[in-house]
């Protein structure tokens, strides 16, 4: 189902009409009360006026996260704190926290592009729907909770943590709509399994996950599992919370709600911005912010922008499923490598759990990667000489796809620590 149709399935010239009004009232707004953005623009030499449309964003100076740090925690609000009705923070993956706030229309709009999230998910006002993100500070729980709401369904703000319980909940209450991170969602599978509950029972037919990254073949691990359809959505923190992109019914890549928030894909080294089908850094103008309107932010997450048409009638451009994001990529003797490339080949070749840590040391000036993936209980009586096969295999696909050696350790049954949340996919020994 659209959600809303008026600005999902916009001609992409009225599309960009709008995009450009925004913009210009962004930029007027940042310049009248913002004064980091103030002091940036006069640096390039920039005045609101030089802004005549969407086509001289690229004027603009970039954000980064380091500039959020530096202004902790308020310095970039461009509205009052008496405008300011709620504060959120950023889950704190990569250092300190960044801390966002939101007007009273900010929460509103953030409503409206979870509603249209859960809607392309396959929720309806009759759905029931999970809630399984964390709340709290971290905007997973909140956001979900908010669009469900919008949407009309009805909501059950389990928020994260207590497998069992969340089990006997999904079961109880009838849930057909699960909102949680993927790796939770294939957690709470095995849980299931382990403790003998029959799928049968459940009402389950939709998962609407995101906030980390999720290989294609992971995607299709859990949809196997639990039997339902799955799709990705995308979100920030700094951005308004997850809400930005998401997949539709035909889960290729995820719409990007335009009318809020502008992509583009830079090269990370040269800040040049890419043409549409490359891949590279993904950057965010949001248009209609208030609190803490970003201009072009750089988000560090790697994807490419499609804008072949989707079937399903949305005209907003797709971004594709994010390879990783920056921080994560663990460079192997110049070979860049992402957990998700490796998630892939794992899941593909199908001898093991879905379960797996990348592991990086540095030996001399060297940097090695250990991969630790874990076997099934049935294969804990296979013989060493068939688990070292295995191993060899594995290691030999990954020299092959990817370019890089690494020592691979098949590890027991459960002995990967399982996340709410974000999964920990990267253990990195460089800078201990
Ligand atoms: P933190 O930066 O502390 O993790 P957030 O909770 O705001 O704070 O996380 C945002 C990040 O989560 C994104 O920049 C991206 O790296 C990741 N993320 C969110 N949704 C997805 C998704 N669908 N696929 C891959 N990564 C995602
Ligand atoms: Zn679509």
């Amino acid at each position: 189902m659209i959600y809303d149709p008026k600005h999902e399935c916009m001609p992409r010239e009225e599309l960009r009409k709008l995009q450009s009004e925004r913009l210009i009232q962004t930029v007027r707004r940042i310049y009248d009360h913002v004064p980091m953005y103030r002091e940036k623009m006069q640096e390039a030499g920039l005045t609101p006026e030089d802004i005549h449309s969407i086509d001289d964003l690229h004027k603009l100076p970039f954000t980064n996260k380091q500039d959020l740090r530096d202004h902790y925690p308020y310095g970039l609000f461009a509205a009052p704190m008496s405008d300011i009705v709620r504060l959120q923070a950023s889950s704190g993956t990569t250092g300190k926290l960044t801390v966002v706030g939101y007007t009273a229309k900010d929460i509103d709009t953030w409503s409206e592009v979870m509603a249209r999230t859960m809607a392309a998910g396959g929720a309806t006002r009759d759905s029931i729907v999970h809630v399984a993100y964390g709340y709290g500070l971290f905007t997973g729980g909140m956001g979900a909770h908010y669009g469900a709401e919008r949407l009309g369904a009805t909501v059950v703000p389990v928020s994260a943590g207590n497998t069992q319980r969340q089990l006997m909940l999904l079961q109880d209450f009838g849930a057909d709509v699960l909102a949680c991170t993927p790796s939770y969602a294939l957690h709470l599978a095995e849980s299931m399994e382990d403790a003998g509950m029959d799928r049968s029972k459940f009402k389950l037919k939709y998962g609407v996950f995101g906030a980390e990254p999720c290989s294609e073949a992971m995607r299709k691990e859990i949809e196997r599992r639990w039997q339902i359809r799955v799709t990705d959505i995308y979100g920030m923190c700094e951005l308004t919370g997850p809400g930005v992109a998401s997949e539709c019914e035909h889960q290729t890549g995820m719409h990007v709600f335009e009318d809020h928030f502008f992509p583009e894909i830079i090269d990370p080294e040269t800040l040049e911005p890419l043409p549409d089908g490359e891949q590279g850094e993904l950057v965010f103008t949001t248009l209609s912010k208030e609190g803490i309107p970003l201009i072009r932010y750089r988000t560090r997450d790697i994807t490419t922008i499609l804008d072949d048409p989707c079937p399903c009638g949305r005209t907003l451009r797709r971004i594709k499923k994010i390879l990783g994001r920056s921080d994560d990529m663990v460079i192997i003797r110049g070979v860049n490598v992402f957990p998700s490339q490796i998630e892939t080949l794992l899941l593909e070749m199908g001898d093991v759990e879905p379960h797996y840590l990348l592991v990086v040391n540095r030996e001399g000036a060297l940097d090695t990667l250990e991969v630790r993936v874990e076997i099934s209980e049935v294969m804990l009586t296979d013989e060493v000489r068939h688990l070292e096969e295995i191993e060899q295999k594995i290691k030999a696909q990954i020299a092959s796809r990817l370019g890089v050696s690494a020592k691979v350790k098949l590890v027991e049954p459960k002995t990967i620590p399982r996340s709410e949340g974000k999964a920990k996919r990267v253990q990195d020994n460089r800078t201990l």
